[in-house]
């Protein structure tokens, strides 16, 4: 697919000004500040209950915030809203809802103003186009549930394909996911970035992050580093992101959480 909107050049397509969110008065998230840089895979680590999903649902406009300011190339979430794709953890999808392949992907396509409308061939044509982008156009009619987790993220890859989003966000797309999927799917966020797009990803897969991503930010309540994951992912970063729940095996690349 060419048609990857080219928003503002300069302006970074996420940029979180001191957000602070709390659940019923306790703290999830303190005064996170972060510019996503553009045609990049940005990953997010942190320990369970560090907040990754939580950031994630307040850059979609999911949840209230109580400090800060959120900005998708300039503009509000809403305003920007059909610029951006999200793929939820796949504990939260109700997998044995009756809907194909094919319709999920539609859901792309799908606007406030158009929801009522039928699809017309230009949707079909960006639904084909991006079902094959992801290498699934031959499972177009089957049910979303009978697919595998892998399967079933670039199922909704292909959704936000269709939905011509520049930023996609993934959250924990490779929980439950055996390693040649995992593979196949950060291959296929490689190329997104590659022709322009802008990606960011929560994992707590922290063998994926030098090799696959760009930057890292890591993240526990608050920001602890940000930066190119070359560089920033490193040891002692990590100590302070997990605290004690770190494990050295052999070196940086043998890191493992308790
Ligand atoms: P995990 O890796 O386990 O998915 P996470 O980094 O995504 O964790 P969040 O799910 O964002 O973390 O949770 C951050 C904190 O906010 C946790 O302490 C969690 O218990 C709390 N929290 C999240 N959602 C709610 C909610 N709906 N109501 C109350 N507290 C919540």
């Amino acid at each position: 697919m060419t048609d990857v909107p080219s928003p503002l050049v300069g302006v970074p397509p996420l940029d979180v000004r001191h957000l602070t969110v709390a659940y019923h008065g306790v703290i999830a998230l303190d005064d996170v500040s972060v510019a996503i840089p553009p045609h990049a895979v940005t990953g997010i680590v942190g320990p369970n209950g560090a907040g990754k999903t939580t950031f994630l649902h307040a850059v979609m406009g999911l949840l209230p915030y109580q400090g800060g300011e959120i900005a998708v190339w300039g503009d509000t979430v809403g305003q920007a809203r059909r610029r951006i794709a999200y793929v939820p953890q796949r504990e939260v999808v109700d997998w044995a809802f009756p809907i194909t392949v094919e319709e999920v992907v539609m859901m792309g396509r799908y606007t406030p103003q158009r929801i009522a409308r039928k699809p017309n061939a230009a949707d079909r044509d960006a639904a084909r186009s991006a079902l094959a982008q992801v290498g699934m156009e031959a499972f177009a009619r089957r049910q979303i549930g009978t697919l595998s987790g892998g399967q079933q993220q670039r199922v909704f890859i292909a959704r936000a394909l269709a939905q011509q989003a520049a930023l996609l966000i993934l959250d924990e797309p490779f929980t439950g996911i055996d390693a040649a999927s995992q593979e196949t799917i950060f291959h296929l966020l490689t190329d997104l970035r590659t022709e322009g797009r802008t990606v960011l990803l929560s994992t707590h897969d922290l063998s994926s992050i030098r090799t696959h991503c760009d930057y890292v930010l890591c993240l526990n309540r608050r920001v602890i580093a940000f930066g190119p994951a070359a560089t920033t992912f490193r040891i002692e970063v990590l100590e302070r992101t997990y605290g004690g729940r770190l494990f050295h095996l052999h070196g940086d690349e043998g890191m493992i959480l308790s």
